[in-house]
């Protein structure tokens, strides 16, 4: 593997930023950055001032303000790698983000009252159950909590600690203990969601935590019959220099195989600070080990490096064959409007910036 695919495209990670509206409060209080950040969309920059004298101008692969829509939102952030994956390729999309961000809302919004504000997940699935409409075709989902550095299942909670094997030729990732439910449609892909999200929501409670320190991982595998192209299998008839017509049955279908990984992150918020918002030592110690790894891999895709540290947490070695290489990945960074988050704010687009 290295940072190519087939069609040049570089392995590093695309970045997308994205401010959340202000809410009431901070419609009350007049919240708004102040000068200390200013979005210029078309120009897909963002200006960071670090103080009076001195501000800095970062790039991202696309700068979405507080007026986009979920549908733009998808379409510049998930539909590429959601075709890559319809095409054969492993994909992932992921949210970074302080806590009330938008995160949730951006990937996982349901929006069965108002379709318009249905999120990343629910839109993936739509355009990939219509493009898998082939008899051997199919979809299946499994849907995870990582926690502390300990994998649920969100779709059977009894099972607590799935482990993740590496096939150690392919470095395919497999969940072998995972539920795994075949979709035929979206309504019960959203009854799915819904049941996972109860599940997270139990599995924290019993475990005394906020689903805002671990990270929501839906899987969704695809199985697809590939369509040979007309001009490749001319091309393969002159290579022979045949002009034999093969027969319909000299045609070996192939079924493609590909994954989508969408990735709701646990808060960007540090939680370092012993104690600080009643956090261990510990788990403010776990919950910073597979972001800090997930953040060393993204830099290494950057740089082109041939060291992917890829094994350093479960959340790595979990996107292990999803990410880089011929995979398409995807970060969508959130920010809020807030003066008062001035820290986390800079800290998310400094993770974002280590992509690019
Ligand atoms: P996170 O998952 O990052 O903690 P949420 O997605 O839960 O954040 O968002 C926090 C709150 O802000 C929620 O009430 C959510 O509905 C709202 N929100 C987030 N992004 C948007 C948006 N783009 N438009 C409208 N409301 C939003
Ligand atoms: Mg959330």
């Amino acid at each position: 593997r290295n940072g190519k695919d087939e069609s040049g495209v570089s392995g590093r990670v695309r970045v997308a930023v994205r401010l959340r509206p202000r809410n009431t409060d901070e419609i009350l209080a007049d919240a708004d950055f102040g000068d200390y950040v200013e979005l210029m969309p078309e120009l897909k920059r963002l200006r960071l001032r670090k103080n009076n004298w001195d501000s800095e101008t970062f790039q991202f692969d696309e700068v979405l303000t507080e007026t986009a829509s979920q549908k733009r939102v998808y379409e510049v952030v998930a539909k590429p790698v959601v075709e890559s994956v319809l095409e054969g390729y492993n994909g992932t999309v992921m949210a970074y983000g302080q806590t009330g961000t938008g995160k949730t809302y951006t990937l996982g919004k349901l929006g069965e009252e108002d379709t318009a504000g249905r999120g990343i997940m629910v839109r993936a699935m739509e355009d990939i159950l219509a493009d898998t409409t082939s008899e051997q075709d199919s979809v299946t989902v499994s849907y995870l909590q990582l926690y502390m550095e300990t994998v649920q299942d969100l779709l059977a909670p009894e099972k607590d600690n799935i482990s993740i094997v590496e096939d150690p030729k392919t470095g395919d990732v497999s969940l072998p203990g995972a539920t795994l439910v075949e979709i035929k449609d979206q309504k019960s892909f959203v009854e799915l969601l819904e049941i996972g999200e109860a599940n997270r929501f139990a599995a924290n409670t019993k475990l005394n935590t906020e689903s805002s320190r671990s990270h929501a991982i839906l899987l969704v595998n695809v199985k697809k019959m590939a369509k040979l192209k007309p001009e490749r299998e001319l091309s393969s008839l002159n290579e022979n220099g045949s002009n034999i017509q093969l027969s319909k049955n000299h045609r070996i279908p192939t079924i493609r195989k590909s994954k989508l990984l969408i990735v709701d992150l646990a808060g960007s918020e540090r939680v370092d600070k012993s104690g600080s918002e009643g956090h261990t030592l510990e788990e403010a110690k776990y919950i910073n080990l597979s972001l800090t790894a997930l953040g060393k891999c993204i830099n290494a895709l950057a740089e082109n490096s041939p060291h992917v540290p890829i094994r350093d947490s479960k959340l790595t070695r979990l996107l292990r064959d999803s990410f880089g290489g011929s995979a398409r990945t995807s970060l969508i960074i959130t920010i809020g409007p807030s003066p008062q988050h001035r820290g986390e704010t800079t800290s998310t687009i400094l993770f974002g910036q280590r992509a690019m």
